[in-house]
């Protein structure tokens, strides 16, 4: 245990009424807000202040295949599926002004049951509109393709079917944004959606589906289950009457949900982790470097499959530039998610921070050094950690290719840019990774030869709707965001058309007999 009054610990004030009243949900299936056919409820206490947050309705299987049946029928009936790209676009405009009218419910509901700061989890909330207006661009865009070269007497088209029913599984760490990151453009699309967030998040998911009917969403168009992965994840990746499943979460449950889906040759979409390094050349921008590194793990308290979790430095600035490192490390403030300037809220849950000090102790173990923090800060409620960072003498070392998920970075030196990308890629994912350096060779030497979905250059976790995003590897399947993700919940169907008489027969009378 670490004394707050060792790390920049900011601690905790009151809760007003607003601030401790619990969110209270049902269901949401095929228009309708219901008590799961179970009756039973889950509680989620803040991870910061441990009072209840919210209680949710639980669904169970029953509760599953009575979703899954509203999300084929009013695929099926057209309802959706048949109205324009401007209709659908409009619709979509009305949903991002509803989340905007409510944007401080949203975001102190994310804080509350996630325990993220509350500017962050107000610049995610706003992220997310803008991704809902984004995709509502793109419902008007969806198009096919034509071939005039197939002959005089032949034209060829393509076009874009909504592929249908969608399951949409979400985790804990950015409950709304990676909901935001897939709901929107598979309703641009035209289909119909199961939607489940994380047991432990599941607020602001339901939230939305408030505002669902008032934009003009039929019912049965979104279904929102809440309840245990286990339980409803089986029928959601299984059942014949669903088309696709999009998943975000961890390599080993998607490896699971995928094998399950493809028993049925469903399309699969998944985002998983990441160990993404970010690259230190010499002559990189110092001041700008050292904030990135800093931000980059600490951001989310490293929960977040973007985080840069390993810091691989040229062994000729290692000792001073990791040396800075440590000392921006230490200016961060951590603690009370609703004070300002706090950076680094509490860990998710107990058993997650367990394992994030776990994998410490094995660092310890394989002879790695502790460089910065590695303890839980004393606290009465949270289950604060403090900043991490450990030096690493060897890549094969657990902590240098297992993903943390915690505010813990692994720091690492190499002795040229052949080495450094070499140990980027030395790793099971593929997701991000950055290069600082002025020098345009080098960056652009190692945005091509790093196997990752996203290199930034002189940046880190930036993130735009117009960009596509997703990992290589065991880091993903299918890219979201950009121009082309309202294309993964389509089909394709060629449609082949002959101009005037056929002559050529392949049975004819003159055939020799
Ligand atoms: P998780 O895999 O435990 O859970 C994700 C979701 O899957 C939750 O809704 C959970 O209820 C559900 N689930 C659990 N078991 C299931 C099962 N058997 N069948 C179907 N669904 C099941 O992940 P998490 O702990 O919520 O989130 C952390 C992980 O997510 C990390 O590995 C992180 O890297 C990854 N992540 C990836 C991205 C990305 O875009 N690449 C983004 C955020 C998080």
């Amino acid at each position: 245990m670490m004394n707050p009054n060792d790390v920049n610990f900011v601690s905790h004030n009151a809760l007003t009424e607003a601030q401790s009243t619990p969110f209270q949900s049902k269901l949401y299936i095929n228009g309708c807000f219901c008590e799961g056919s179970s009756g039973e409820l889950s509680s989620r206490y803040s991870p910061a202040f441990g009072h209840l947050v919210g209680q949710y309705a639980q669904a169970n299987e029953a509760d599953a295949l009575t979703a899954i049946d509203a999300a084929r029928k009013a695929f099926d009936s057209g309802v959706w599926s048949d109205k324009t790209g401007a209709e659908r676009s409009n619709i979509l405009l009305k949903i991002a002004d509803g989340i905007e009218s409510q944007l401080e419910e949203f975001a102190l509901l994310e804080s509350m049951e996630t325990g993220k700061p509350l500017q962050q989890a107000q610049d995610e909330i706003v992220g997310s509109i803008d991704i809902w207006r984004y995709a509502a661009t793109l419902a008007r865009n969806l198009h096919g393709d034509t071939y005039h070269n197939l002959g005089s007497n032949k034209v060829g088209m393509t076009v874009r079917e909504p592929l249908g029913v969608v399951s949409c599984i979400t985790p804990w760490n950015f409950p709304f944004l990676i909901l935001s990151q897939k709901l929107p453009f598979a309703l641009a699309a035209g289909c119909t959606a199961i939607v489940k967030p994380a047991e432990l998040t599941s607020g602001t998911t339901i939230k939305l589906a408030m505002i669902l009917e008032s934009a003009g969403v039929p019912a049965g168009v979104v279904n929102i289950l809440i309840g245990s992965g286990r339980t409803l994840g089986a029928p959601m990746a299984t059942d014949p009457r669903v088309d696709m499943v999009t998943f975000t979460g961890s390599t080993s449950v998607g490896q699971r949900v995928a094998a399950q889906a493809s028993q049925s040759m469903k399309k699969i979409s998944m985002e998983l982790g990441g160990k993404n390094p970010q690259i230190i050349m010499p002559d990189c921008d110092w001041e700008a470097a050292v904030d990135a590194v800093v931000f980059g793990v600490y951001f989310n308290a490293g929960e977040c499959c973007n985080s840069g979790s390993r810091v691989l430095v040229h062994e000729s600035i290692a000792d001073d530039f990791l040396a800075a490192v440590v000392e921006k490390s230490k200016l961060v403030k951590v603690g009370n998610p609703l004070a300002d300037g706090v950076r680094v809220g509490p860990m998710i849950h107990e058993g997650h921070l367990d394992e994030v000090l776990g994998y410490i102790a094995k660092a310890e173990e394989q002879g790695d050094n502790l460089l910065l923090g590695g303890q839980r800060i004393e606290h009465d409620t949270g289950l604060y950690l403090a900043p991490t960072i450990i030096r690493s003498a060897n890549s094969g070392n657990v902590i240098c290719h297992e993903e943390i998920f915690g505010p813990v970075l692994t720091a690492l030196t190499f002795t040229d840019l052949d080495e450094a990308i070499a140990i980027a890629n030395s790793t099971e994912f593929g997701l991000s990774a950055s290069i600082w350096s002025k020098d345009i060779d080098n960056c652009l030497t190692a945005s091509k030869k790093i196997q990752a979905g996203t290199v930034w250059i002189n940046t880190f976790m930036d993130g735009f709707p117009e960009l596509p995003f997703g990992g290589y590897k065991q880091s993903g399947l299918g890219r979201e965001l950009g121009r082309l993700s309202v294309e993964e919940y389509t089909e394709i169907k060629t449609i082949q058309m002959h101009i005037g008489e056929r002559t050529a027969m392949w049975v004819s009378s003159a055939d020799p007999s």
